[in-house]
């Protein structure tokens, strides 16, 4: 690029493309980081809303649930003759209740869902749900392995009065794998939040809704202190700490967003979770797409930059060449074509095309007075010597004959002597007019020097040379030259020479020959003409 060959330019791109690097990396880096904490707010916010919707739809259900024991406790109050005959009725209308059982007051099971008459000798009277119910409240206890049938269940009391007294315990068995049918897939398709994993923990920080804590329940009866289940999540951390909340974290090596929270009447922590990596995918993808737009217009940017400092540049380039050729002497007039840029750099490039016209002007003028006479404006002596040698070698080329010409006015001295040096000047001006007239286009008329004038021919014929000679001192010797009211005569005498290239040396021996006739006229007697041609 033009403009990097200039320092200046180069180091002023160089500082605007870090300029404009830095400027658009601190904008796509502060915009990402902007875009990409709002976007957690916003999937924080949304997992947080479907964990408040699982707790609202698990604490209604059992306050329902609970709702449905203690409507039965009073039904068996009212009817005491008929009362373990609804159980069965019961548990067939809820069928999420395992079991409902009746205990006496002793603690021991009289009556079940599938038998009216009970007798195995079950004693329940340490249990918090019984012990809760005979001090007269309804209750809801976390899970437990049963010890009717050995499962991870909950129960859900509620006392049965009699005469104001609790006297039975009326007791439903939710178990675990009822519960995490109902609640586990509640979270699936959430509010846009995909694939959604619900975990419930106990208080000791297992996951018991780890599906093989289900399955081992049964047959393992240290499941209750098996580390494998124990989650080392923040969230469960957070749970056993009794906070709850909602956060980004990670274990087992993966990334999530997750809410939580304890339930505190059925003794459980709730974890609701998305996976951050699935969830971040199509953020990731708008980010690409926003460093690559930035990217673009960077580039955009940068080549905008380059292409301004290379339309400053040129011109300037431009103007340094035609100064170098001013320099060296080797331009041409005429204006140049500048590529205008519509900045200051157009007026720098119109004053330099200013200035270059005047210098062109000035030196053409200081040329041409250096190459005349100023007496009489004919070319000077040392201006017909150049222009001879370039001719005799244009002629030497081309081989045509090289025609020259010299006029001497006759017995000058006189003139001065008699009318004064400044009438021998004005007789010199109008001589050399004179011979302007008698010349034709391409002729070079110079003084040669005092009264003597030379003309180099443009023509290369013996016949032209003589007939401007002849006509040279024919029209002088007819010009009227008046002084003081009086013709005074004047006359010239003309030698010319016509010379073939080959035949001489050198262009100046043409002048002598010239010169030589010149000098034969005046001995001839002076308003003669004498020449010779050799040519051939
Ligand atoms: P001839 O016919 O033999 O050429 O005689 P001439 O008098 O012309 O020749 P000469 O060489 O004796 O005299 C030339 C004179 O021209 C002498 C000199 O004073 C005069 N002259 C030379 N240059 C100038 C000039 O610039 N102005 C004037 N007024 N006179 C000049
Ligand atoms: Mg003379
Ligand atoms: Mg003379």
């Amino acid at each position: 690029m033009l403009f990097l060959k200039s320092p200046f330019l180069k180091k002023l791109f160089v500082t605007l493309f870090f300029i404009v690097f830095l400027g658009f990396g601190t904008l796509t880096f502060l915009i990402s980081t902007y875009v990409r904490s709002s976007f957690r707010q916003t999937q924080l916010k949304t997992i947080s809303n479907v964990h408040d919707h699982v707790r609202t739809s698990i604490l209604g259900w059992f306050q329902e649930k609970r709702k449905n024991i203690e409507g039965l406790a009073k039904m068996m109050e009212n009817a005491p003759e008929h009362h373990p005959n609804f159980l069965k009725p019961f548990k067939q209308a809820y069928s999420e209740f395992a079991d409902v059982i009746l205990i006496n007051e002793k603690g021991y099971i009289v009556a079940t869902s599938e038998r009216v008459r009970y007798e195995s000798g079950i004693q329940l009277s340490d249990r918090e749900y019984f012990q809760q119910a005979m001090e007269g409240k309804s209750f809801i206890s976390g899970f437990f392995r049963g010890r009717f049938r050995g499962v991870a269940t909950l129960s859900i009391s509620a006392p049965v009065f009699k005469d104001g007294k609790p006297h039975q315990v009326l007791a439903g068995f939710i178990t675990l794998r009822k519960f995490l049918e109902i609640f586990a897939p509640i979270g699936n398709d959430s509010e846009g939040l995909s694939p959604i994993r619900i975990h419930f923990i106990n208080a000791r920080g297992q996951v018991i809704s780890h599906p093989e804590y289900i399955t081992q329940f049964i047959s393992n009866p240290e499941i209750e202190t098996d580390l494998k289940f124990i989650s080392d999540s923040r969230a469960v951390k957070d749970l056993l700490k009794g906070e709850s909340g909602a956060s980004i974290y990670t274990h087992d090596g993966k990334g999530y967003y997750g809410a939580y929270s304890w339930i505190e009447p059925l003794q459980v922590g709730l974890v609701v979770e998305t996976d951050q990596e699935v969830q971040e995918s199509s953020l990731e993808v708008q980010l690409r797409s926003m460093v690559l737009a930035t990217t673009m217009v960077f580039l955009v940017l940068l080549g905008f930059i380059a292409m301004s400092l290379w339309y400053v540049s040129k011109p300037i380039a431009q103007v340094i060449e035609a100064m170098e050729n001013l320099i060296s002497g080797s331009f041409s007039p005429g204006k140049l074509f500048f590529h205008r840029t519509g900045s200051q750099v157009d007026r720098l490039v119109d004053t330099f095309q200013q200035l270059r016209e005047a210098v062109y002007k000035r030196e053409t003028q200081l040329k041409d007075k250096a190459a005349r006479d100023p007496l009489t404006g004919l070319y000077n002596h040392g201006t017909l010597q150049d222009l001879l040698q370039k001719e005799y070698a244009r002629r030497k080329r081309s081989g045509k004959p090289l025609c020259f010409l010299m006029a001497d006015i006759d017995h000058f001295k006189d003139i001065n002597d008699n009318y004064g040096h400044s009438v021998g000047d004005q007789v010199l001006r109008e001589v050399s007019r004179i011979l302007e007239t008698c010349v034709r286009e391409g002729d070079v008329v110079a003084r040669y020097g005092g009264e003597e004038f030379a003309i180099l021919l443009d023509s290369d014929k013996p016949e032209v040379s003589l007939a401007l000679a002849e006509r040279i001192r024919s029209r002088i010797e007819s010009h009227p030259f008046i002084v003081d009211g009086k013709r005074v005569p004047i006359t010239v005498s003309v030698g010319w020479s016509c010379v073939a290239p080959s035949k001489v040396s050198c262009c100046t021996d043409i002048v002598k020959q010239a010169d030589g006739f010149l000098y034969r006229a005046k001995e001839g007697g002076r308003n003669r003409v004498f020449g010779e041609a050799n040519v051939s």
